[in-house]
Formats: structure tokens, C-alpha cells, sequence
């Protein structure tokens, strides 16, 4: 049982079982536990995909990950989010910063071999990145154009296969992938359109990823986050209604926050989610379960 000791939900989950402690020794390490002698991700290296500012999920996920030890390299697209990254990765000690727009493999290709080179190894990924065209986010999804198909699918699901693999090679210890999906994967939600199908596409992909990477101990799954106020949501025309009628509706009565996907996250990438791996987690206070 996982449970907050924290009045406010943004504090880092305590254990409330007394966990062994891992050892050498022990042939099925258990996780260490937070306010024990050791912490969930004590030299373990990640790398985080997707912080585009502070309210970027992906930069929730390192939050939490930072706080318990790991060490991470953050990657961005394009100068225009250089600056942003680099000054929220410089908060975070021995982090490293790269340029990586996943449409160009060869700077896929350089991302891995600078942390290859920093760190020796990798232990963890987050893939937190999407991209359709702001005029396919609107609509009847029947309009859709090939070019944004092509560009939501290969930037929203296919770089979570071309991401795995860069990955794998620096995994040599087993690790653990961890990608963003929506309920709009398997239900229609209005104006989500092509991102929908991506994200399905991606859902897929993570229990395929899981059934190949699975024999090299590296562990693949989603998070199926509620409607979290964004840069890239706000792409989606409406959001703002969304957000109110998932918040009204979900069992909690209310929306999910960033720093609880970002918790969810950390859980995915310990040794504590060791026996989880092609799954997709739901993390949206509850909206799914919702019938009428
Ligand atoms: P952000 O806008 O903060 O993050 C999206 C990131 O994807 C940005 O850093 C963006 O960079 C990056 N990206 C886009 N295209 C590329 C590319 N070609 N190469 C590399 N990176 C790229 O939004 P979120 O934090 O909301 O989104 C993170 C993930 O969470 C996405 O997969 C999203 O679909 C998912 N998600 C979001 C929910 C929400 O309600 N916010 C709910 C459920 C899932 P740039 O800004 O330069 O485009």
C-alpha cells in the first residue's frame, strides 16, 4: 500500500509497510522507502523527454524522481526551449542538457551517446511528448490531412519505439520506460481527433515494446494522465470546458494534478513496480471507471 502522509498531495508518497532494504544479496531487490536509510532511485540515471516549462508534465516526473536521488538528462526541441530547460535542469544536481527534436534521428542518435558518454549507463526514459497540427485538434477528425496524421503519429507514438531502442543499448543493468497516454485512446473525446488515434497507437506500442524489451529486464508502461492544464493541452480547442466537466465527474471531484502523474512516474521507474511492465495506469482521480 502506497499512502501520503502529506496533507497536500504534491509531497513525495511514504511507504507505509516496513521494506527490506535492498542488498546484494537479495535475488528480487525490493525498493528502498522514503525516511529510510536509503532513497527509491539512489544512483540511478534517466532521461526525461518533453519539458517544454515548470507546468510540463514531463518536468513533474523529474520533480519527483530528482527527490529521491536520480540523476537525469533532460532533452529539448529547438532553441526557442533551450533557455527554459537548461535553467529548470540547472536546479538539479549533475544533470545535462541536449537538444533532441525526435524527428531527426541523428540528434536521437546524439542524445544517447552524450549520456552514454556522462553517465555510462541509463536506467530510466520518460517519453512525455505529442504534436498534432493546432487546426486537427478541432473539428470533425473526418478532415484530418495526411500530413497531419503522418506528423501526429511519427512525433506522438512511433518516437516512443525509436526512443525504446536508443534506450536498450544504455540499459544494460534492465531499466524502465515510462510514456504519457489519454483516455481519448479508446474513447472519443471532442476535438482530440488525431491524437486519439496516436495515442492508441502509443498504448500498443508500449505492450509491444514490453514483450521485446522484456527479456533485458527493461519494464515498458503508460500513464493515462486526466486533462492537466498545459502548453500542449491548450493546443486542444476547449479545453478549458474539459477540464471542468472531468472535475466534476470524476469519483475525487476533481482534477488530477502534475505531481501526481509525476509520483505515479517515480513508482513506475523503481524497483517498487518491478513485476508491472506493458501497462497502461490510469492516474485521472478516478474519471475513467465513470459510467452514466
Ligand atoms: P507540454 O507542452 O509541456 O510537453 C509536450 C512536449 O513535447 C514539449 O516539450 C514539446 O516541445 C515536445 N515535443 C513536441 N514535438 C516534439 C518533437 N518533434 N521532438 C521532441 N519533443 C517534442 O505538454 P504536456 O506536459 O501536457 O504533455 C506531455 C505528454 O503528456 C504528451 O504526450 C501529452 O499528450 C500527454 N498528456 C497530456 C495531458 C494533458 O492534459 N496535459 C493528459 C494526458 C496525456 P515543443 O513545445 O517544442 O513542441
Amino acid at each position: 500500500m502506497i499512502g501520503s502522509t502529506a496533507s497536500g498531495s504534491d509531497r513525495v508518497p511514504t511507504l507505509q509497510w516496513n521494506a527490506r532494504v535492498n542488498s546484494s544479496k537479495a535475488k528480487n531487490p525490493v525498493a528502498t522507502v522514503p525516511g529510510s536509510d536509503k532513497i527509491m532511485l539512489e544512483n540511478k540515471v534517466g532521461m526525461i523527454f518533453g519539458v517544454a516549462n515548470k507546468r510540463s508534465i514531463a518536468w513533474a516526473c523529474a520533480d519527483a524522481c530528482s527527490k529521491q536521488g536520480a540523476k537525469m538528462a533532460f532533452t529539448y526541441q529547438g532553441e526557442r526551449l533551450k533557455e527554459n530547460v537548461e535553467k529548470l535542469a540547472g536546479e538539479l544536481p549533475d544533470s545535462l542538457v541536449l537538444p533532441c527534436d525526435v524527428t531527426n534521428q541523428a540528434e536521437v542518435d546524439s542524445a544517447f551517446e552524450a549520456v552514454g558518454r556522462k553517465y555510462g549507463k541509463l536506467d530510466f526514459l520518460i517519453h512525455s511528448i505529442a504534436f498534432a497540427p493546432r487546426e486537427a485538434l478541432e473539428g470533425e477528425f473526418v478532415t484530418t490531412t495526411r500530413e497531419a496524421f503522418l506528423s501526429a503519429l511519427e512525433i506522438s507514438a512511433f518516437s516512443l519505439t525509436q526512443l525504446a531502442l536508443g534506450a536498450s543499448l544504455l540499459m544494460k543493468e534492465g531499466g524502465s520506460i515510462v510514456t504519457m497516454s489519454y483516455y481519448g485512446a479508446e474513447k472519443v473525446v471532442m476535438n482530440y481527433n488525431v491524437m486519439g488515434v496516436a495515442k492508441a497507437a502509443l498504448e500498443a506500442s508500449t505492450r509491444y515494446l514490453a514483450a521485446d524489451l522484456g527479456k533485458q529486464n527493461i519494464r515498458v508502461n503508460a500513464i493515462s494522465a486526466g486533462p492537466i492544464n498545459t502548453l500542449s493541452a491548450r493546443g486542444v480547442k476547449n479545453m478549458g470546458s474539459l477540464l471542468t466537466y472531468v472535475g466534476e465527474r470524476s469519483p475525487l471531484k476533481r482534477n488530477v494534478k502534475a505531481s501526481e502523474v509525476g509520483n505515479t512516474a517515480l513508482f513506475l521507474v523503481s524497483d517498487l513496480a518491478s513485476g508491472i511492465t506493458g501497462e497502461t495506469i490510469y492516474v485521472d482521480c478516478g474519471y475513467n471507471i465513470m459510467g452514466v
